[in-house]
């Protein structure tokens, strides 16, 4: 079997790849499989998005201008559950009130199946049931085995191969294109939902060390008196023995949360920025395979469709995709990567963010803030910092 371009991931990096692709005049074949079965079931997400108005004043111009065409398809009316306008942000155990927060609930699977049903129609070719098992060179191309769940192992040939597949991805194994993350750069998440007596216009999110170390814990309300809600383990702490679950059953009990499904489903998130390749010669990586989640907040719906952008435009204008990533993505991912690894040794020990807490309540409520909204003012960063080194000080000398 035979296309120019093959997707090996129908999430929304590979998904709007596709879309992108098709609708832009791109001349070849793209073919896009999934290992799922049923198109993007069950889903493991958040499924929150910011509004457009959020994200503008701390984005760079030309992300800005990317974000928007990107939200015109994520933002459609047809996939809004609900609108959230608030954020209430508990640190330990201090409820420190709310904040502005315009931003949506998805229906995730929902705008996955209309994409690729609009990328059908303008002639992309989905299989789904189809996993990629390993992926080669060959010369003029590449070829990747694949398992079908209808038909066995067969391979399929492309001239461009994607990663899209998350991390880590097949072809990103196969090619030996990164060095990868190491597990402080990774975080497990849970996802499940629950009846709890929350605000339906009001997202929570709990920065408390002892119910989720290295990440955080959210609910965030879909509108009809249900939640989805998860908490994010840093890998190296669920590495050592420390079950993921066991804290996302803390959190549903300390919250007052009524679970809908028995089962809670966990998947991988990486939070250490763009890994140090995005390809190789015509295989490239996107998505949560090139690490495009903001390393502060875990989001990366829209940054995974914003890479697909970047390599769509990139296949069709024949332009570079490092250079679009390095100089369009790249600046904010380092710079939120900066603020969560000075922020980790607090986000680690819950005596440390009590500790920073009681010393400067208003810098730690606004770090985490901005960070909450992807981004952080070079004022806030310095501070945060400033106030890390003070507390190293106090601690030490005491
Ligand atoms: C619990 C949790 C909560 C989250 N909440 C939010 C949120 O609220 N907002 C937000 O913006 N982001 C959130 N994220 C992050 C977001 O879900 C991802 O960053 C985003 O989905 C990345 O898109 P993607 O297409 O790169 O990868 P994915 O969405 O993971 O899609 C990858 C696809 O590849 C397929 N695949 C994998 N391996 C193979 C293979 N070998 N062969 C064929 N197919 C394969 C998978 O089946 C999958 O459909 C959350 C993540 C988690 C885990």
């Amino acid at each position: 079997m035979d296309t120019d371009v093959l997707i090996i991931g129908g999430g929304p990096a590979g998904s709007y790849l596709a879309y992108y692709l098709v609708s832009n005049g791109f001349s070849g074949n793209v073919m896009v499989i999934d290992k799922k079965a049923v198109i993007y079931a069950p889903v493991i997400c958040g499924e929150l998005l910011p509004s457009e108005e959020l994200l503008k004043p701390w984005i760079s111009r030309e992300l800005y201008s990317i974000l928007l065409t990107t939200l015109r398809v994520s933002l459609r009316r047809e996939f809004i559950v609900n609108e959230i306008r608030e954020l209430r942000l508990v640190i330990n155990n201090h409820d420190v009130g709310t904040m502005p927060f315009r931003t949506y609930l998805i229906d995730k699977a929902a705008l996955i199946r209309r994409i690729l049903e609009e990328s059908v129609s303008k002639g992309a070719t989905v299989r789904f049931g189809v996993t990629a098992l390993r992926c080669s060179s060959d010369g003029q191309g590449y070829k990747c085995l694949v398992h079908d769940r209808q038909g066995g192992e067969y391979t399929i040939r492309a001239k461009v191969l994607v990663g899209a597949d998350a991390y880590p991805s097949v072809v990103d194994v196969s090619l030996n294109i990164t060095r990868g993350f190491d597990a402080t750069d990774l975080i497990i998440a849970t996802s499940n939902r629950a009846f709890g007596k929350y605000g339906e216009e009001e997202a929570v999110i709990v920065m408390d060390p002892g119910l989720a170390p290295g990440g955080f814990a959210w609910i965030f309300p879909r509108g009809d008196g249900t939640h989805n809600i998860g908490v994010g383990v840093r890998n190296n702490i669920a590495w050592a023995g420390n079950d993921p679950l066991t804290y996302h059953m803390a959190f549903v009990n300390k919250y007052g949360l009524k679970q809908v499904r028995k089962s809670v489903l966990m998947k991988t998130i990486p939070v250490g920025g763009l890994l140090d390749r995005y390809g190789i010669a015509k295989a490239y990586l996107i998505g949560d395979a090139v690490g495009s989640v903001i390393p502060t907040n875990g989001a990366g719906i829209n940054p995974a469709m914003i890479t697909a952008h970047m390599l769509g435009e990139a296949l069709i204008k024949g332009r570079d995709y490092a250079s679009l990533m390095n100089g369009v993505l790249k600046p904010l991912m380092d710079r939120m990567l900066l603020f969560r690894r000075i922020g980790d040794p607090l986000l680690m020990n819950r005596d440390a963010m009590e500790r920073a807490f009681r010393i400067s309540r208003r810098v730690i409520k606004g770090s985490i803030y901005e960070a909450t909204l992807s981004s952080m003012r070079l004022r806030t960063l310095t501070k945060f910092l400033l106030g890390q080194v003070l507390i190293k000080l106090i601690s030490t000398t005491l």
